[in-house]
């Protein structure tokens, strides 16, 4: 290989002048860097940042993580979606005490072995704590060596990942593992970004193949695209003056353990007629009892990864209670806020979906 020492020399020089002094930088604590890593997955700096003080303030070590009930430690996640990260993250601390007495294990492939520890986040602790050589690719390193290269290599299959990890570790500076990363990583959310980057202030400018080939959007290359499916949730607020009915999440999923209201889901849209005549309908609304249904979101869309959900909120009246619960909690309205919900419910109850 050509001698490419000058993308890392550039690139730590760029990031010694522009970083963002954020909590977690310059810290060789692989706890808290850890947990900014699984909080900075699918969710933007700015909002993370928020999260992260007040998660840390709460949960300063692993131990008291360890410690915590997960119902809370869903709590201070309440917001950010993804709640299997919490899970895990919580699951993770559990086994550092139990099989490494409460140590962080310093080794890349028994952190890698931590639930919820994937590749990337295992190299950058270890990169960050220890200085140990090993690349982290995410997004933003893709992005930018696929432009500075012009690599045709699509980013999205097994293959293009390894040789990204591959290219990546020879370009690092392993003496400056962890500055080297962070700064690749720093570079690519701050200078090299998705649309529109502004090239003519870029150190790499001169370098670039991309931008001398006026081709930087065409980098990087996918190969698939996700296929998204529609799914219909109608949830009930049934409530007297105050009390109401939720219940908790049981099945696999990324809002497992949360609490909800009552829900009928469809893979079709249905009407009011269509939805009173399922079973669920029926046995929480018996024939025969007079129920005030007042409908108060209908069909807003909320966009997962893989779904594409049309959400629709019925706020229902029932002065005595309901006769048959079939699963549902009845609680007082003052205590909701002691239950974990998920960002739908969390929407609806601070009024955030239009009508
Ligand atoms: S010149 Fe533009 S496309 Fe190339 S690395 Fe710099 S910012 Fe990215």
């Amino acid at each position: 290989m050509e001698n490419f020492s000058f993308v890392s020399r550039k690139l730590i020089e760029w990031y010694e002048a522009n970083k963002r002094l954020l909590p977690w930088r310059d810290l060789f604590d692989p706890y808290k860097i850890w947990v900014s890593e699984i909080i900075l997955q699918q969710t933007r700096v700015a909002q993370g940042l928020e999260y992260y003080n007040r998660f840390i303030e709460r949960f300063p070590d692993v131990k008291t993580l360890a410690d915590a009930d997960e119902q809370e430690v869903l709590k201070y996640w309440q917001g950010l979606g993804y709640y299997s990260r919490a899970r895990n993250l919580h699951f993770a601390a559990k086994t550092v005490m139990d099989k490494h007495q409460g140590v962080f294990p310093k080794s890349y492939e028994e952190v890698l072995k931590l639930k919820g520890i994937g590749d990337y986040t295992a190299a950058a602790i270890v990169s960050f704590s220890w200085n140990m050589p090993y690349p982290v690719v995410d997004g933003n390193v893709f992005r930018f060596l696929s432009r500075l290269f012009a690599i045709a290599e699509p980013i999205d299959t097994g293959k293009g990942k390894k040789y990204f990890t591959a290219l990546t570790g020879e370009l690092m500076d392993t003496s400056r593992a962890g500055l080297f990363n962070q700064a690749l990583m720093e570079f690519g959310a701050l200078q090299c970004i998705p649309a529109s980057p502004d090239c003519t202030v870029c150190p790499f400018d001169a370098n670039c193949l991309a931008y001398a080939d006026r081709s930087v959007s065409r980098y990087p290359v996918k190969q698939n695209k996700t296929k998204t499916k529609d799914l219909y949730l109608y949830y009930f607020h049934i409530h007297d003056s105050d009390h109401l009915y939720i219940k908790e999440r049981n099945e696999k999923g990324i809002w497992q353990n949360l609490f909800e209201f009552p829900l009928i889901e469809s893979d079709v849209p249905l009407t009011f007629e269509q939805l009173s005549r399922k079973p669920q309908f029926r046995e929480w609304f018996q024939e025969g009892s007079a129920y005030d249904f007042k409908q108060i979101v209908e069909k807003r869309k909320h966009v997962l990864s893989h779904r594409v959900l049309y959400v629709d909120f019925y706020k229902v009246y029932v002065e005595k209670g309901l006769k048959n619960r079939s699963g549902l909690t009845k609680i007082s309205t003052k205590e909701l806020n002691k239950y974990p919900v998920h960002r739908l419910m969390q929407y609806y109850l601070e009024e955030k979906f239009e009508i």
